[in-house]
């Protein structure tokens, strides 16, 4: 396959709109690694492992004292959310509310205010339910999956969303820092679970207020859209070159959840920060990742898997090799989350060189130079988590 690529310099000549251009075509969930676990035979016999075998190993964060906690954090997500298995349903459902708050809702008409009144209201409550990130952005169409793959069912069927659910809240639930940078042991594992259930959780309680309101509400976890452009445009953060989400507070450190609704809503922007230019030299995802699943090279139009959503100038990672990493592993793996130096909490010396990073690309080699002097973003040596004195 050809693949077209592009540099730095001409993706700044042409002032090319690099991580929201939205590709000519629907994607079909089928094609994703964890679909394909199902129906394609090739990755069918590495997922088998991972899905049916359970193997403690006496080691720091491989223990069944470590899985029980990586299992817990999932459980929200697995029992009620099940966003990676089908959508519209469980905590997803894009209806469903209980008995007792459904005759309020009945009761109630559609708030009369303004587009931008109810952002402001919608976006306080949905920091109080829980959401760390919100931003609002429209729906474009091929920002839909065009099928969805049913885990639990092994149906393939299209998408619709409802009529007129023509804007998303988007939300990001941090990951928190500690734990992640255990990956790819189950403390890691439990970090990425918590994120998933929590997604539920929100995305559930959002869409809830918002019917509250009078609206419709069709909440999402990972099923029926892509929800990183869709956050990117929600003025969320940038694409990293791992191929995820890298926001100003938090880097990559979080999942991503959405509510698609009716409500007019005055839409967010794109507000990048530096973060793809910083990555034309940074490179430590690519450099980190035990699968050598991320591209080390310029951006290109086109990934060389079906997994890949092309059509969009970006780096592609490699799904099929990250995934038989995480089978090897016998755990889910966020290294290239944990090691990228956008991770940074806040604090005078972060803060101070995010604006500079946000407004020159002048000092980004020196930047990911002292990143790597100071020991940053290295793998991580697995240590023990509990404190057990
Ligand atoms: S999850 Fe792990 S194996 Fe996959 S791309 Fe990231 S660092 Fe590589
Ligand atoms: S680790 Fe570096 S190259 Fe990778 S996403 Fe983060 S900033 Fe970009």
């Amino acid at each position: 396959m050809m693949i077209q690529s592009y540099s730095a310099h001409e993706i700044d000549k042409h002032n090319i709109n690099f991580p929201l251009t939205v590709p000519d075509y629907r994607y079909d969930q089928k094609n994703e690694v964890f679909k394909r676990a199902v129906w394609d035979d090739q990755i069918r016999v590495w997922a088998s492992r991972l899905y049916s075998e359970v193997t403690f190993q006496n080691r720091p964060g491989y223990r069944q004292l470590d899985y029980a906690l990586r299992n817990a954090a999932w459980n929200l997500e697995y029992d009620s959310g099940c966003g990676n298995s089908q959508g519209n349903s469980g905590l997803f459902s894009w209806t469903r509310v209980t008995d007792k708050i459904r005759r309020f809702i009945d009761a109630g008409e559609k708030l009369n205010r303004s587009p931008a009144e109810l952002s402001s209201i919608v976006k306080k409550a949905a920091r109080f339910l829980g959401a760390d990130l919100v931003g609002i952005c429209p729906v474009h169409p091929n920002l839909i999956y065009s099928h969805e793959y049913n885990l639990f069912t092994k149906k393939h069927y299209p998408i619709d969303l409802p009529e007129n659910h023509s804007s998303a809240v988007v939300i990001a639930i941090e990951m928190k820092q500690e734990e992640i940078a255990h990956s790819p042991n189950a403390i890691g594992g439990a970090a990425t679970g918590l994120g998933y259930s929590r997604m539920a959780f929100v995305a559930n309680l959002v869409a809830t207020y918002i019917r509250g309101l009078g609206y419709q509400a069709a909440p999402s976890g990972n099923d029926t859209a892509l929800s990183i452009p869709l956050a990117i445009a929600a003025g969320l953060g940038e694409l990293g070159r791992m191929g995820m989400l890298v926001t100003e507070k938090f880097g990559p450190r979080v999942r991503i959840c959405k509510v698609f609704t009716d409500m007019p809503l005055t839409l967010d922007t794109y507000k990048p920060f530096g973060v793809t230019e910083f990555c034309m030299t940074c490179k430590k995802c690519a450099k980190h990742c035990p699968s050598q699943s991320i591209c080390n090279g310029d951006p290109t139009v086109s990934g060389e898997s079906i997994s890949n959503h092309s059509g969009v100038l970006k780096w592609y990672i490699n799904p099929e090799k990250c995934y038989k990493f995480w089978v090897k592993n016998w755990l889910d793996c966020t290294n290239c989350i944990s090691v990228c130096p956008f991770n940074k909490p806040p604090g005078h010396i972060h803060d101070a060189t995010r604006n500079v990073i946000r407004n020159t690309s002048a000092f980004n080699r020196f930047f990911v130079w002292l990143d790597d002097l100071l020991g940053y973003g290295k793998p991580f040596q697995a240590k023990e988590y509990w404190d057990m004195s």
